[in-house]
């Protein structure tokens, strides 16, 4: 049967992918089978997942609002602890309004039914994150792929179909590269060819920019992009996403968007609790300076170690081994060493990019990036 034989195409290919059973919260320790592990696999970047003070606001909200929404938010599922976390995220992003949804994933697919129509042309950059991809898959549009963070290309582009309806999307901070999309100059481009600009900052909420907003403040932008998205899965420490844009835009996913009319609101006791974090994120300056400085003794330690550091000045620290089965095996061996590093591999990444990928977090010390790079040194010495 065919479905046997994919399965055992990817195992062959080293892309089979396994599921590992974690037995505590998350951290910069967690457990799995009793044992603990350093973790440089999370997108928990603030360490909010396992806070104390958030944990305890959950559980007062739960007691407030119980579990469940109950439906769809068009049906009986808007809480008045959903409208308050939308009018806060519209406030502290300088936009008109907000829309929360239950995944960052419902949050970029809805746009295929909320925005494109079959004259609409989508531009994405290379490395978007696959979410944004399958949007433009999904719709009625037609998705054309710049070269990544090519504008000049991204500008060639523009012009050839520049008598269609044009929206530019792009991630913020790059999922698996860490690197940051030149915003500036695409922002340029969008006015110029009037497309739209929508924007998935997903990586960059919470750990870039002065209040925490993202790639956007960081490059003073936030009033320049049309459509910003951000999940609650990352830096929120939680799950579920959101969109804010003009109330136009916004209200068309409400009347339009299938992954938000056709799917239950997310938990009301969540969206109060993350109402909470909203407010931490924008007072953990501190952290971000921590994130900072652990970012710089990485890449020095690593340069020291004669190992090329990536590009990426952030928070995500792609280590590129190429091939995918020597990617596993590095990561099987720093996993030996009781040391938790996602091998990232195709389709997630181009063929021939394979990589561990490094999350450093608020939650890690100076400490913690020695004992990785002292792992990771010894493991590549003794491979070559
Ligand atoms: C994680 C991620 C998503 C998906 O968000 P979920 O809430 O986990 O579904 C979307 N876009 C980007 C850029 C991401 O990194």
């Amino acid at each position: 049967m065919h479905i046997n034989n994919d399965l055992k195409n990817l195992q062959k290919d080293g892309l089979f992918r396994k599921r590992r059973v974690i037995n505590s919260a998350q951290g910069s320790r967690i457990s799995i089978e009793g044992e603990t592990f350093l973790n440089f696999s999370s997108n928990d970047y603030l360490g909010f997942a396992d806070d104390e003070e958030l944990k305890q606001h959950m559980i007062e909200s739960v007691r407030e609002y119980g579990i469940g929404a109950g439906s769809s938010q068009l049906m009986t599922g808007y809480i008045e602890s959903h409208q308050r976390l939308e009018a806060e995220l519209a406030a502290f992003f300088y936009s008109k309004a907000a829309l929360i949804f239950s995944s960052g994933y419902h949050a970029n697919l809805a746009i295929a039914s909320a925005l494109i129509n079959k004259n609409t042309i989508v531009f994405q950059d290379k490395l978007n994150h696959a979410s944004l991809v399958d949007a433009a898959l999904l719709s009625k549009g037609k998705l054309v792929r710049y070269r990544h963070k090519d504008v000049s290309h991204l500008e060639t582009l523009l012009k050839k179909y520049k008598n269609n309806n044009l929206i530019i999307m792009t991630d913020g901070v790059f999922s698996m590269d860490g690197d940051c999309a030149p915003l500036v100059e695409i922002s340029m481009l969008s006015k110029k060819y009037n497309a739209l600009l929508i924007v998935d900052d997903a990586h960059g909420i919470g750990v870039l920019g002065k209040r925490g907003a993202g790639l956007a403040e960081e490059l003073n932008l936030e009033k320049e992009i049309d459509l910003l998205i951000g999940t609650f899965g990352k830096s929120f420490g939680a799950a579920g996403a959101f969109l804010v844009g003009s109330e136009i835009l916004i209200e068309s996913f409400i009347q339009k968007a299938r992954t938000y009319i056709y799917t239950t609101a997310l938990m009301p006791a969540l969206a109060a609790t993350i109402t909470h974090t909203l407010d931490k994120i924008k007072k953990s300056n501190k952290l971000r300076l921590h994130i900072r400085e652990l970012i710089a003794e990485y890449k020095t330690l690593l340069t020291q170690a004669g190992i090329n550091a990536s590009e990426s000045n952030n928070h995500i620290q792609p280590l590129i081994i190429g091939d995918p089965k020597e990617t596993i095996e590095i990561s099987d061996q720093l996993y030996q060493k009781n040391i938790l590093v996602s091998a990232i591999r195709p389709p997630t990444v181009p063929k021939g990019t394979s990589r561990l990928r490094i999350s450093i977090t608020a939650a890690h010390t100076t400490n913690d990036i020695n004992l990785f790079v002292q792992a990771i040194t010894n493991i590549l010495n003794g491979r070559s």
